[in-house]
This record gives structure tokens, sequence and C-alpha cells, in this order.
């Protein structure tokens, strides 16, 4: 049985302790010093990895990245998009084929740059439309393959110029599913293709068909907002899909009224329906302490890196923790601690719905006896110092595996 053993890690901050890997998950752990050669550990023999007196968290999970629209690792270039969806969007599609590396290239670059800084949970995108046909989810079904080892990877199959502006549209997201999208997307019912009946019949439709979750953009705010959430919330309960619906950046929960925020929430989490967020700037933010305790699942993605939608994005999941907490104004540390608990397991229990949700601010999972060797060993004083600091030194498990050390592949 192979296995791999850290020495001298601190699990979320905790005690130095050694961590014994086995079958993809973590076997045993043992105060560091405890073992005088003849416990788990030694028996197990194996790989051992140095950690230096590091912390030991869960590793990080982007469950909202568009690895096809990235530019990382290119010339940094000029923002020349329009406000609103749709200008963004055709800003996109006017230029991504001029890029000075193939769509191929750039999907693999950037998830090898996420995995090499600790993400090895990824739920992204692959746009799907009739400027693209498959060419993206292609790209990113490969960048997929040539990680496979590395990363666990799950593609949405995203109708990001809609479901009916476009004719064609549907059946193309049908062709990806067919060759093996993950799950079905969904955007703006309303603001987008204007017939929110229409577009979520289609996605609800698919997603029945083929038996996949679903992760829906929903950038409309106020009462807009929460009319789409609500014909999302009907289909989730009509089908049965409770677990398994995903409404990103979640904005409808800011700005009509306490009283709405509370009705919405308390629906998303009696259906189990998840929110992800990119931590934007501004007035968007999702209420992470309401969620949390209402047992709403919550994940965190960094959206487009560097792409022909904005100059934000560096394929770090930690620094965008660090950005989620700005953002939130969070300064106490079990605050700071939660940011980081939503990047890692967070996302993971979005990925797995049979995970648990986050139990509390409090709540820090992920690396207990039988938890996934989904791992990453960070320097930090503690776990507030590290959401700080995003030191480099860097460690990164993958099925019980190293699969990067200092920003590198191994
Ligand atoms: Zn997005």
């Amino acid at each position: 049985m192979s296995s791999t053993v850290l020495r001298q890690v601190r699990p979320w901050g905790g005690e130095l302790s050694d961590v014994v890997l086995a079958d993809g998950r973590i076997a045993a752990i043992t105060a560091s010093g405890s073992d005088s050669g003849q416990g788990p550990a030694a028996q197990l023999g194996g790989v051992v990895v140095e950690g230096r007196g590091r912390l030991l968290i869960p590793s990080f999970s982007d469950v909202h990245v568009h690895l096809d629209s990235t530019r990382l690792g290119l010339p940094f270039r000029e923002h020349t998009g329009a406000p609103g969806v749709w200008g963004m969007m055709m800003n996109d599609r006017n230029n991504w084929r001029d890029a000075e590396a193939s769509m191929g290239e750039r999907t693999e670059t950037t998830l090898r740059m996420m995995i090499e800084r600790g993400t090895t949970r990824v739920r992204g995108y692959a746009q799907v439309d009739m400027d693209c046909g498959l060419e993206r989810f292609e790209a990113v079904a490969a960048a997929r393959e040539t990680h496979k080892d590395r990363a666990e990877v799950k593609i949405i199959a995203f109708p990001q110029a809609g479901l009916l502006l476009e004719d064609g549209s549907a059946a193309l997201i049908e062709e990806a599913l067919k060759n093996g999208a993950d799950v079905m997307g969904g955007i703006d019912p309303c603001t987008l293709d204007r017939d929110p009946v229409r577009h979520l019949d289609i996605v609800f439709g698919l997603a029945e068909k083929y038996q996949v979750p679903i992760d829906i953009h929903l950038h409309e705010p106020g009462e807009l907002g929460h009319f789409s959430a609500d014909l999302i919330a009907e289909r989730t309960k009509a089908l049965g899909m409770q677990g398994n619906v995903t409404i990103s950046h979640g904005y409808p929960l800011w700005g009509v009224s306490e009283a709405h925020t509370r009705r919405l929430i308390e629906t998303w989490a009696e259906l189990d329906i998840s929110t992800a967020t990119v931590a934007p700037g501004g007035r968007y933010q999702l209420p992470l302490a309401d969620l949390v305790a209402a047992g709403v699942r919550v994940g965190l993605g960094e959206d487009g890196q560097r792409d022909y939608w904005s100059p934000y994005g560096n394929a770090d999941l930690l620094d965008r923790t660090w950005q989620l907490a700005f953002a939130n104004g969070f300064r106490a540390d079990d605050l700071l601690g939660h940011a980081l608990a939503i990047a890692t397991v967070g996302g993971a229990s979005i990925l797995d719905p049979s995970v648990p949700r986050l139990a509390s601010t409090a709540d820090r999972p992920g690396t207990a006896v039988g938890d996934p060797a989904e791992l990453v060993i960070v320097e930090g004083e503690c776990v507030s110092a590290a959401v700080m600091d995003r030191s480099l030194d860097r460690t990164v498990i993958h099925r019980g595996r190293v699969v990067a050390d200092q920003l590198q592949l191994v």
C-alpha cells in the first residue's frame, strides 16, 4: 500500500502533528515526536514530506472559474470591454481567437497554475455558443485530461450568450453534455434571454435528461432576481434536485429588504440550493454568516482570470480568500478562518453534496482522520496570518500524493 507521511504540520494551525495519508485519505494523525518509530507512520513507510511546521489545510476548491476565457501567462492587455454581460461577452467573442496562444494552451496553463497554488478541486465553465461551437469545451476537456492525476475537474456547459438569442444554442449545449460535460449551466433568465420560463425549462430539462447538476449565473438584483430565484426553486423542488443546484453570484440576496433576503436564504437552505461567490468589489457581498447559519453551502471561485472581462485573477485561490475577507470587512480571526473554510471545504461540499455543509463560522473540517487527502501545506504563523501573508511556500497534495511544491508541478 502506498502511503505518504506529512511530518511536522499543524492542521488548521493546531498542534504540531505527523499525518499519515493512505488510499487517498487521512489514515492517522499523531502528535509530532510522539511516534517513537513504532507508530502508524513508521509502520506504513512510504514517502515522507517535511512540513517544517507549516499549516495543513484542505486544498482549495474553485467552484466558479472560466478556464476558457483566461489570458494568464500572456502579455497584459488593455481592457476593452463594454459594460453589461452582453457587451463583455462581445468583447471576448471579438478577441479570443486572436490571443497570443491557442485556447488549448491558455486553458492548460491556467489549470496548471491553479494546481501549483493549491487548488485540486475545480468546477469550471466551458462556453458553448454559436460563435465558438464546442471548441472551447474541447480545450477545457483536454486540460482536464492533461491534469487528471493532479486535480478533479468538473466542466459546466455554459451558455454565456443565452439559450434563446441565437438559433441552435440549446442543441449545442446538449452536444457538450453528450460529450462529457458534467454540469448544465444557465445565466440571467430574465435580463439576458428575456424569457425566464423557456430558459429555465431548457436548463432543468437537459439536467434531468443527462442526470447532471445545475449552475446558474444570476446577476439579476432586486425583485427581478427574486422572481428568477423563485422559478429556480420551484423547479428544484419539482424535479427533486435538492443538493444539485447552485446559484452563482447570488445578487438577489442583496438589496431589496431584510425580509426578502431572509426568505431567500430559508428557501435555499430548505432545498439545499448552494451559492458561489467570486468575492466581487462593491456592494454585492453575500451575507456569509447568515447563509452558513441557515445551512446554505457557499463556495468561492476566481471567475474569469486576467481575461477579456476583467484584469483580476491570478490562479491563486488563497489570494481570492484574502479578497473575500477584505470585501466583507472581516478582521476577527474566526471570520478570516471562515473565509478559508469557504474557499476549501465550502466549495468541496458543492462539488459533492455528501460532504457536510459548514456547520458554523467556527467549523474547520477537512483535516481529520477519514477525510480525503486533498490538502495544502502552507507557511503561516496561524490561519489568519496565512490568509494575510499568502505565502508562496506551499506543498499541494491530491489523492494522498504530492502534485506540486514551491509553485511547480512535481
Ligand atoms: Zn462567471
